[in-house]
């Protein structure tokens, strides 16, 4: 069997070879994709030295993070955020990476106004077109960006995407291009906020490789640590 260990020195291997092979000399981050995962198991690829974990359900991050402050670490907010769990979420998590809308954004502003600090946030981009995954337009994100920018508690640090769910390399790696080239033109705008939007969430799994070439700073994975865990 496999320890949570060797899954994580293996997926290190997968990002260093992936970063080398696209000529990268900068730094490539692991999320841990922790759903479904118990407070022990997080532990155990804490312990390997990760230090980011990402979290899909609120429930969950309530009831795992309280199990996991002596262990340092970076906690993202990685699921569909309802409005009514942003108080919740705000609670525990350094980032919020599924960010889609202006409403849920000045929610978080609120929240963390009410907390006394700012929160990092990504915008979430559907680059996929798939009617079943969340996320902004492509043709509204750099919008929304700018909007989000600009919200006195929130620091806009970059993009996130869900690539296209197919076995279809082109169609992966196109959904990739799309968020970097939003990315660049973001950062590059000048707008308010907007000039530490550096960051590419994006590769799971299955496609880290692709998303490296493309441009990825990190990479979320969950089954190449973990196993294979019922969906969410
Ligand atoms: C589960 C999940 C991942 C990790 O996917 P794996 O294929 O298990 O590596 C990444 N991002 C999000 C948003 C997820 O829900």
């Amino acid at each position: 069997m496999t320890t949570v260990s060797t899954a994580v020195a293996d997926i290190r291997r997968r990002i260093d070879r992936a970063a080398e092979a696209a000529g990268r000399t900068d730094q490539v981050r692991l999320l841990l994709a922790v759903k479904t995962v118990d407070a022990p198991r997080i532990r155990e690829a804490l312990a390997t030295g990760e230090t980011l974990i990402g979290h899909n359900r609120a429930q969950e991050l309530r009831a795992v993070e309280p199990e996991l402050t002596d262990v340092a670490h970076e906690s993202h907010f990685i699921g569909h955020l309802q409005s009514n769990k942003v108080n919740q979420v705000m609670a525990w998590a350094d980032c919020v990476q599924s960010v889609d809308s202006l409403r849920l954004a000045e929610r978080l502003d609120r929240a963390a106004a009410t907390r006394g600090r700012d929160a990092g946030v990504l915008i979430q981009v559907n680059t996929s077109g798939e009617d079943t995954k969340a996320g902004v337009d492509p043709a509204e994100a750099e919008a929304l960006a700018e909007q989000v920018a600009a919200l006195e508690h929130l620091q806009l640090r970059g993009f996130m995407t869900i690539g296209a769910n197919t076995s279809d390399e082109t169609a992966v790696r196109a959904s990739y291009t799309a968020l970097a080239q939003i990315r660049d033109q973001v950062a590059g705008s000048g707008a308010p906020g907007t000039e530490r939007a550096t960051e590419l969430s994006m590769g799971m799994s299955g496609d880290l490789e692709i998303a490296i070439a493309a441009g990825a700073t990190m990479v979320r994975v969950g089954t190449g640590v973990f196993g294979t865990r019922p969906a969410p």
